[in-house]
């Protein structure tokens, strides 16, 4: 019989090829049980709980520390399992089923009515419901073995860095919850795009309410893509849980989108989120850094600036500066998901 140590504190387990079962195993136990557990996700590292059990739905809130009014993502282990949790309406079936053939399983989150069995916990009492359906193995092969839907956010505490490795929801939640699955580093490290689609009479709109992994320029061919009024100014929200500061670290960023904005305080320790780290390139040979971390080191490419964003984040943070400051990229493709997290991640909280 497969023994779990007693849960005074957090056990890790890894999702390696000979432990595979015996990961899976584990979780969905866990979760029969109506307990939480952190599992790997393509995106970032997530918080599972069964979606059908509120008790289970409010301690992912009670663990996060997690606001009410943010709704939760859903995860469905198989297409199939999509009416379980949303409705899709008839006018937009036809662009669902085409973004579903493109993207899932995948980092694309859509917000659709809310089938009436999902507890209004998850969605803060919304009657839409985010739906995804991630592309790890392990974290589908947990969802099917458990054969119900999770609700999965981020395994992080409210309003801080995103985990992108196992260590990294230690980090945050060590203590908290009984089981983390290991699954490795993340393949995308930036959370999934989220979209709402409308109707329209020739095309339909697609509004991305949170940029990620799948670009403006990927949804492009199906429809008419907008971006709601970006609340960065402290306004409301464009989408519940969309707030301004969030994905933050304990160290002040500055992102310095113009250099001629930089101040530095003397005697204050500052380390640059750098796009390339190469001399003569941004901001690296402007100022005596006291460290530099690259995001894409050498030719600067955004997938790898995405997947390393958060992971360098938590890095800097841990290196007891006064300051980090981020370079900005372009916002093109990926660049405007790693702009919007580190605008959010520099917002005054
Ligand atoms: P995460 O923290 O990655 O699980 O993402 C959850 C985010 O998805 C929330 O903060 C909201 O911004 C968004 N979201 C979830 N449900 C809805 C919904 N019904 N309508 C609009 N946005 C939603
Ligand atoms: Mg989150």
């Amino acid at each position: 019989m497969r023994h779990l140590p007693r849960v005074s504190s957090t056990s890790i387990i890894s999702a390696s090829d000979e432990n595979y079962k015996d990961a899976v195993a584990a979780a969905v136990d866990m979760l029969r049980a109506g307990e939480v557990v952190a599992l790997p996700t393509e995106t970032v590292y997530g918080l599972a709980g069964n979606v059908f059990d509120p008790a289970a739905v409010a301690k992912i809130f009670a663990v996060k520390e997690r606001p009410s009014f943010d709704p939760l993502i859903v995860h469905v282990a198989r297409r199939e399992d999509l009416p379980r949790v949303a409705i899709v309406p008839e006018d937009i079936q036809p662009t669902v089923e085409k973004l579903l053939n493109a993207f899932w399983p995948g980092p694309l989150t859509l917000i659709l009515p809310k089938h009436p069995d999902v507890p209004d916990l998850v969605t803060s009492g919304l009657d839409t419901v985010a739906v995804r359906q991630s592309a790890s193995k392990i974290f589908r092969a947990i969802g099917k073995e458990l054969g119900e839907p999770l609700a999965a956010p981020s395994a992080n505490r409210f309003g801080r860095i995103s985990p992108t490795s196992a260590y990294a929801v230690q980090q945050e939640l060590d203590d908290r919850i009984p089981l983390i699955v290991d699954g490795g580093a993340c393949a995308e490290g930036l959370e999934s795009t989220i979209i709402q689609i409308t109707a329209g009479e020739k095309r339909p709109t697609i509004t991305i309410l949170r940029p990620g992994p799948v670009t403006k320029e990927m949804l492009q061919n199906f429809g008419k893509v907008e971006r709601p009024k970006r609340p960065h100014d402290g306004s409301a929200p464009s989408a519940p849980g969309m707030l301004p500061s969030h994905y933050a670290p304990r160290t002040p960023l500055l992102l310095i989108e113009d250099w001629e904005e930089f101040r530095p305080e003397p005697g204050k320790k500052y380390g640059l989120l750098s796009y390339t780290g190469e001399p003569g390139k941004g901001y690296v040979s402007r100022y005596r850094w006291s460290i530099v971390e690259a995001l894409s080191p050498g030719n600067g490419k955004l997938p790898e600036a995405a997947l390393r964003l958060f992971h360098l984040l938590r890095k800097l943070d841990n290196a007891g500066l006064d300051y980090i400051v981020a370079e900005p990229v372009s916002e093109v493709g990926l660049g405007v998901a790693v702009m919007d997290r580190l605008r959010r991640a520099a917002a005054v909280h």
